[in-house]
């Protein structure tokens, strides 16, 4: 993650999401998909290196935005008004606040290095975390069969999110939502979008949903358990145990069907996998790849493509995309409509592919069968930028060379991965930058 860029705000719960000691920011993903305001779970960065290309502010300007963080704070009162938030409760809350200036370091980190898929999924995929999540829905078995009734969503889906945001603990995070709100609503690229954020979580505050001392979470302003962005919570959130308050933090009853509810709203089918590990035909072509192609489950089926293990599809008319998260050397993916509901809470394919296959594995499911290539090296950001020069290079036409792959890039590595004869699957590693410097004309 990154600096703030285009369509970042994914508008679900839970994105952003930031567990305490793994502010993994920028936890850049094989798809390329940079360009998403997303902070991956878990996952402790090894090596991060930060640069300061894009720094978000000055520091003559960031100490300008803290001297008038007070003002700042004061002059959002008349909209705080509009909202029928009390005038008690925001001076509770912002009497004597002070920005969090570590969240403006934090934007600006860029890891120079990034780790593979493979390694992101043995980090949230895992025995512990199975059995954690089967731990959970045994305990709260009756939550779970009425949340399945109201929302119907199922409880793996549900385990898994709630599993990875927060490995099942009370918070995902310990900074003060209001307070990261603020701090990002008065400072910053994007202080329109923390407003919001901002006064959603003085509303959630006085309305008595959340106790304010439990208002916790990522740097970002995402909290609870399944790690709920204010305005998320405010568009998603349910009163489940009908206490009168939607309390995601306290309330497991709130907690899962909110997060179910969210899922629901956001397009979930009912009874509907995920997708499916499949298998690959030879001389597959593999420009299919990518969520940008759509073909129903019966048309890949006459492409050749098979599920591992052999079993049937069971919903053939399913529409679906195939996904190659490392390229024609490791598994493939058919993923179908409740992956990109996922994508909605996150988007990310990492994070998407990690809560499907949990889920699965919580279910009683395999491992993923076919291998992933871990030898091949992920580029680092400066191989990514480098490798976005070289093609510009050669001609491609590219936006900024800035590390971060957007469909351009994805489709300029393909091309020459075709003209080069190589398989292309779009997948890029060391060995591919290797080739690129070795043949620069
Ligand atoms: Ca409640």
């Amino acid at each position: 993650m990154r600096r703030w860029r285009k369509n970042l705000f994914r508008t679900a719960g839970g994105f952003m999401m930031v567990l305490p000691a793994t502010v993994a920011l920028a936890q850049a993903e094989y798809d390329g998909r940079f360009g998403i305001f997303n902070i991956q779970p878990p996952a402790p960065q090894v090596s991060v290196r930060t640069d300061s290309t894009h720094p978000e502010m000055t520091p003559m300007a960031l100490a300008t935005a803290q001297a008038n963080f007070a003002y700042c704070i004061e002059q959002l009162w008349p909209q705080a008004a509009r909202r029928g938030i009390s005038r008690r409760t925001f001076d509770t809350q912002t009497r004597g606040l002070q920005p969090d200036m570590k969240i403006m370091e934090l934007l600006d980190k860029q890891p120079e290095f990034t780790r593979p898929v493979w390694d992101y999924l043995d980090d949230l995929v895992n025995d512990s975390r199975i059995n954690a999540g089967r731990a959970a829905i045994a305990q709260n078995r009756a939550t779970f069969d009425a949340v399945e009734r109201a929302y119907g969503v199922d409880r793996y889906t549900l385990t898994a999110i709630w599993g990875i945001e927060s490995n099942f603990g009370p918070q995902g995070g310990d900074r003060p939502v209001v307070q990261s709100t603020a701090t990002l609503a008065c400072i910053g690229r994007r202080q329109n979008y923390f407003r919001d954020e901002f006064l959603t979580a003085l509303e959630i505050i006085d309305r008595g949903d959340v106790p304010a001392e439990l208002m916790k979470g990522s740097w970002a302003g995402a909290f609870g358990p399944t790690q709920f962005m204010p305005t998320a919570f405010k568009r998603y959130a349910v009163d489940f145990d009908g206490d009168g308050k939607k309390n995601v933090v306290q309330s497991i009853p709130d907690l899962l069907a909110s997060t179910a509810n969210n899922l629901k709203k956001t397009g979930w089918q009912s009874g509907a996998s995920w997708g499916y590990e499949v298998v690959l035909p030879a001389n597959f072509n593999y420009m299919l790849a990518g969520r940008s192609t759509k073909k129903p489950i019966h048309s890949w089926e006459a492409l050749g493509v098979r599920r591992v293990g052999g079993q049937p599809f069971p919903r053939r008319d399913d529409v679906a995309s195939l996904l190659l998260p490392a390229g024609a050397k490791g598994p493939a993916f058919l993923v179908i409509n409740n992956f990109r509901v996922i994508m909605k809470y996150n988007p990310s394919e990492s994070y998407a592919l990690a809560i499907g296959h949990l889920a699965d594995r919580i279910r009683g499911g395999g491992p993923i069968v076919q291998p992933w290539p871990r030898d091949e090296a992920p580029l680092s950001r400066s191989e990514r930028i480098e490798l976005q020069q070289r093609l510009a290079a050669r001609g491609y036409v590219l936006g900024d060379a800035d590390g971060h792959f957007g469909p351009k890039t994805r489709d300029a590595i393909r091309d020459l991965q075709a003209r080069a004869g190589m398989v292309p699957d779009g997948f890029v590693s060391v060995k591919f930058i290797d080739w690129l410097r070795r043949t620069e004309r």
